[in-house]
């Protein structure tokens, strides 16, 4: 049907990890919706799952947490697919950069894929974190694996088996945020109307590029895959800075995707795929940064005060 040569075993891990589905069907409403999901996938019903609600107020600084840069992202994948997996819009990564630094993640971890939560058409919640009381429209998921794990099935038995990078997404101004156009356009051309639905990239790009333009701080805390199976594996970190999309490309997403095959009897529109926050459960978010907020900024301009006070008894 198409050239894309994905390794079977990619697309599988893949989908395991969003589209999985066993005899068990899961869904983000309904008799199947995320307060059942804990009967079909014992790990839901576990202690540390994600999302969560984060309030920065009730994080705690850890200076040894380092800045993701830019490089860290800029290798082109070999490959990549954009899919409508029924539950998500996913990319599909081969041969995905990366990540070796130890003070921003706790091993080497390879990008697999990355997907889109949002929320339902007519309504601007659809994020699956919340930051100080805020749910934002949407919620990308970057997916990456442990390398030191043999496959997917082992890291999801370990809870440094996965790492996700989320940013929130934003709807701000009637500006078209022309970099995620990249996975819009294939959109608007119908190119993924229904699930299964695949459409290789003639041209694979560095995931870089859909970043926003600052992305120093963010959270960290240990959690799960926000769909079934719910595995209690993920080193969690969710940026500060929102990725920032205008209403119209809100409005894309939210009235083009269906969530059954072209032939299906009857067809859902895709949207309001976000699981509820849970409880910390005595969890510790962390953050980056040393100062304690407001008065770690006031700590340095009384630091400012003290070495000119200090360099005047010099000079004087
Ligand atoms: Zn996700």
């Amino acid at each position: 049907m198409n050239s894309f040569k994905t390794p079977a075993v990619l697309l599988l891990l893949s989908t395991f990890i969003i589209g999985f589905s066993n005899a068990a069907t899961w869904s983000y409403g309904g008799s199947d919706g995320p307060g059942a999901w804990g009967t079909s996938f014992p790990d839901c019903a576990k202690t540390s799952q994600s999302p969560i609600k984060i309030v920065h107020a009730q994080t705690t600084a850890d200076p040894t947490l380092g800045s993701f840069s830019t490089s860290m992202f800029t290798t082109t994948p070999t490959a990549m697919e954009l899919t409508n997996n029924g539950h998500a819009l996913q990319v599909n990564l081969v041969g995905g950069y990366t990540i070796s630094d130890t003070k921003v993640l706790p091993g080497n971890y390879q990008a697999l894929q990355f997907h889109l939560h949002w929320a339902a058409n007519g309504s601007t919640a659809g994020s699956e974190h919340w930051l100080d009381g805020v749910q934002y429209f949407g919620e990308l998921h970057i997916v990456h694996m442990n390398t030191k794990y043999a496959n997917i099935s082992v890291a999801l038995a370990n809870s440094d088996g996965l790492a996700v990078l989320g940013f929130f997404v934003k709807i701000e101004g009637t500006t078209d945020n022309a970099n995620f156009d990249v996975i819009l356009n294939p959109v608007r051309n119908g190119n993924v109307t229904y699930d299964n639905d695949v459409m290789p990239y003639a041209t694979p790009f560095p995931i870089s590029q859909m970043f926003p333009t600052t992305f120093n701080d963010y959270y960290r805390y240990p959690g799960s895959l926000t769909t079934p199976p719910c595995a209690e594996s993920v080193v969690w970190t969710m940026f500060r800075d929102p990725i920032v999309i205008s209403q119209a490309q809100a409005q894309v997403l939210q009235t083009s995707l269906y969530a059954n095959e072209e032939t299906a009897a009857t067809n859902v529109l895709i949207g309001g795929n976000y699981r509820p926050t849970l409880d910390l459960n005595g969890r510790v978010v962390k953050r980056t940064g040393s100062g304690a907020g407001t008065m770690g900024k006031i700590s340095i301009r009384e630091m400012a005060v003290l070495v000119s006070l200090i360099c005047s008894a010099i000079f004087w």
